[in-house]
């Protein structure tokens, strides 16, 4: 078996109005309207010689284009080759740029999706799911959450806090970080929240490291979280403040969890090294792909450090890919079901309608996976044709 063809496809959909980033990001204000003015996607489609198609998908937030550009300069050096040497592929890719910014950014966004690609072809010609190729099914029952609340009217808080416990969750997580200089107001609606969930549900904070190198205001937030019985504290500083993670840490009996915004196992051996974090939430569209993840679960494993892989904002294959990874990991603890699109009057149709997700059931907490081979998953190519960038 061989590799014939590689094609990458941009996908983008416009949003009516340019939002500022959900989050509270430095410059959130200034830069509106940049990363969050459509939901974008690149999906990677390649074929062998014996008539198999794999897809994968790059995490894609600024140019789909660029990602494309990549994947198409790379694309010659696939060709001729079987896709199931997935190390060796992936290490030849990694050499392509080494020393010219190999480590993070478009360009492991890039090899995300042709690794995946390469698993979901591996999967379908042996006939079997892709977590069977990673080492089988360790957690039949995956624990889920639903991501995200966002803070607002507590009415609305408090319905769609009440539509995920009638949609099977016992667990659920809250945006905050929004305004720093409010996090007293913010915990007090965290506090609403929590009292309006009850006691069997379990609340997670996530700031999408809105306290960026204020270690005080993170460690006053977490603080308060902890008061409050929260389960994990995600993302309170910039992503590269390691010590800075460590520090919160030793300070703070609430878990601390990172992970979505770093890229590969040499990056993440540092926060294991450190001792920073108790949860990883690396994401396999931006952390070179499946053959990285794995590595990245398994190290964290060695550290006590547990898996809650990140989905957000892309498509279903990406949820698909975690699925299989948290299927396999044996320090998983629990999946990010997504719930919510950037805005809620705009849902997202990649997210929701680029493929299905090879779910059997979702109740009491735990999702069953179908046991479809690859990746379980097959493209709308009406969606893909709507939304493909020319
Ligand atoms: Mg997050």
């Amino acid at each position: 078996m061989k590799i014939a063809h590689v094609e990458a496809v941009a996908l983008a959909v416009p949003m009516k109005q340019g939002i500022a980033a959900p989050i509270s990001m430095p410059r959130a204000g200034e830069t509106a309207g940049i990363v969050f003015r459509e939901y974008r996607s690149v999906i990677v489609r390649i074929r062998t010689d014996d008539g198999i198609e794999g897809v994968g998908e790059c995490m894609t937030r600024l140019s789909g284009t660029a990602l494309r550009d990549i994947v198409n300069y790379v694309a010659p050096l696939l060709v001729g080759r079987d896709p199931r040497d997935v190390e060796y592929l992936w290490d030849l890719l990694w050499s392509v740029m080494m020393n010219r910014g190999h480590q993070k950014g478009f360009y492991l966004e890039a090899m995300a999706g042709i690794d995946t690609a390469l698993w979901d072809i591996w999967g379908k010609s042996a006939g079997v799911p892709v977590w069977r190729l990673l080492g089988g099914r360790t957690n039949p029952k995956l624990w889920a959450y639903a991501s995200s609340l966002r803070l607002r009217d507590i009415g609305i808080l408090r319905e769609e806090i009440d539509a995920h416990k009638a949609g099977g969750f016992n667990a659920m997580k809250v945006k905050i970080g929004k305004d720093p200089m409010d996090w007293r107001g913010e915990i007090r609606t965290v506090e609403q929240i929590r009292d309006h969930a009850g006691d069997g549900i379990t609340l997670m904070a996530d700031v999408n490291c809105g306290y960026g190198h204020d270690r005080k205001t993170a460690l006053q937030v977490g603080r308060a979280l902890e008061a409050l019985g929260l389960y994990w504290y995600e993302e309170p500083l910039a992503p590269d403040d390691i010590d800075g993670y460590a520090f919160l840490r030793e300070h703070l009996g609430i878990r601390i969890a990172t992970g979505e915004a770093d890229f590969n196992r040499f990056s993440f051996a540092r926060f294991f090294k450190r001792d920073a974090i108790d949860i990883v939430q690396h994401d396999a569209a931006r952390a070179g792909g499946i053959t990285e993840a794995r590595k990245i679960a398994d190290m964290a494993s060695a550290f006590r450090v547990l898996y809650a892989p990140h989905t957000g904002s892309s498509s279903n294959i990406v949820m698909a890919v975690s699925l299989h990874l948290a299927t396999y990991a044996p320090n998983f603890l629990i999946y990010e079901y997504m719930q919510s699109d950037w805005n809620r009057e705009e849902p997202n149709p990649l997210r929701r309608d680029l493929c299905d997700l090879p779910v059997k059931s979702f109740e009491d907490g735990y999702l069953e996976m179908e046991d479809r081979p690859g990746l379980g998953i097959t493209l709308n190519e009406e969606i893909v044709e709507r939304y493909r960038l020319p």
